[in-house]
């Protein structure tokens, strides 16, 4: 078992496979001057393979797979398929955009993924392409049903509420719960690389941040009935609109400091372990993974310095990496 310095049972890794993207989200990836990994400083796909093996060796028993865009990475059906057949691993996940869903949720499905998450910030087609910059609503929507076709279950949808974009589409949102089943969950937006001009007709900076509580506030009307969230082992808080086949969640990493739950690990697309999403301390261990080293080590010392808690409340986070590296 992976047990951190203050009692935290560390059980999930989240694997950034890639850098690049199809979409430059205004909160993810600056429009100007992205520059991204070279190709040789990118894990290979028996790299990634290699440390799953040794998490999973180690008490981790949930991976998610990230990015950039997962899903434009070539190789990632085959990274999918060495790593669903992995003794010990019991949940095996993805979160995307969903822009190549329509065509990929099959095979994704067939190569061994359990379940998607779907990235979808906006009800409306025109917003969807403002805030996305390169993205499809129509797209992302017919990606999500094909997702739920192929048998990519419970489908969650993660909706980044930016004060000023969408505050006003919170309702319409949580509502697609009532007749889905899926898992609407409502993100704050984290200061990670993205304080600058997102350019017009998007929110300035000091708009930007809309606190899970103000959320509650919006929703109040829906009376969202509380449900156990002790399952979830993360820091999701979950409810349910009376009477809906799906749920509403919140992840609050300002609002509510949500660091005592946190069971999480972190890769880069480059090879770096990342205890705490919004700490820049990190471990490279691409070097190990070339030379054929033994991961154990590297993957203990990441979870025996894990710190107790971000500190976003009173310094904000570096510019050294922007998400899409880390992989939200
Ligand atoms: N390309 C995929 C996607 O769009 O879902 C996966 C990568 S993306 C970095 C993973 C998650 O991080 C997405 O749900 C995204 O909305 C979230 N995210 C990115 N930047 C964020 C920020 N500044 N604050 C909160 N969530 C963010």
């Amino acid at each position: 078992m992976l047990i951190d310095a203050f009692a935290r049972n560390i059980t999930y890794l989240r694997i950034s496979v890639t850098d690049r993207c199809n979409e430059r989200c205004a909160y993810c990836l600056p429009i100007n001057g992205v520059t991204w990994l070279d190709e040789k400083d990118l894990m290979t796909a028996n790299e990634i393979v290699r440390l799953a093996e040794a998490a999973i060796s180690l008490g981790i028993t949930k991976i998610r797979l990230t990015g950039g865009e997962p899903l434009v990475r070539p190789d990632i059906l085959e990274i999918i398929s060495k790593i669903s057949i992995i003794p010990g691993l019991k949940d095996l996940s993805l979160t995307t955009n969903g822009m190549l869903l329509k065509k990929m949720a099959k095979s994704l499905a067939i190569a061994g993924l359990q379940r998607v998450n779907i990235s979808l910030d906006t009800l409306d087609s025109e917003k969807y392409k403002k805030i996305t910059r390169f993205g499809n609503f129509q797209q992302t929507w017919q990606g999500i049903l094909e997702a739920e076709n192929a048998g990519l279950f419970p489908i969650k949808i993660n909706t980044v509420v930016v004060g000023g974009f969408n505050d006003d589409e919170i309702i319409p949102i949580a509502k697609l719960s009532i007749n889905h089943p899926w898992h609407i969950r409502f993100i704050e937006l984290m200061p990670v690389a993205n304080q600058e001009d997102w350019g017009p007709g998007l929110p300035t900076v000091e708009e930007r941040y809309f606190s899970s509580q103000k959320m509650h506030k919006i929703l109040s009307s829906l009376n969202l009935e509380e449900l156990d969230s002790s399952a979830n082992s993360g820091p999701e808080c979950t409810y349910r609109i009376p009477g809906g086949t799906g749920t509403v969640g919140f992840i609050s990493p300002l609002g509510d400091h949500f660091c005592m739950k946190c069971n999480r690990l972190r890769l880069t697309a480059d090879g770096c372990l990342k205890s705490c999403l919004l700490v820049d301390k990190e471990i490279s261990i691409r070097e190990a993974l070339r030379s054929g080293a033994d991961l154990t080590s590297f993957l203990k010392n990441a979870v025996a310095n894990k710190p107790i808690g971000h500190e976003l409340v009173t310094h904000n986070c570096s510019d050294k990496r922007c998400m899409s590296q880390i992989g939200g």
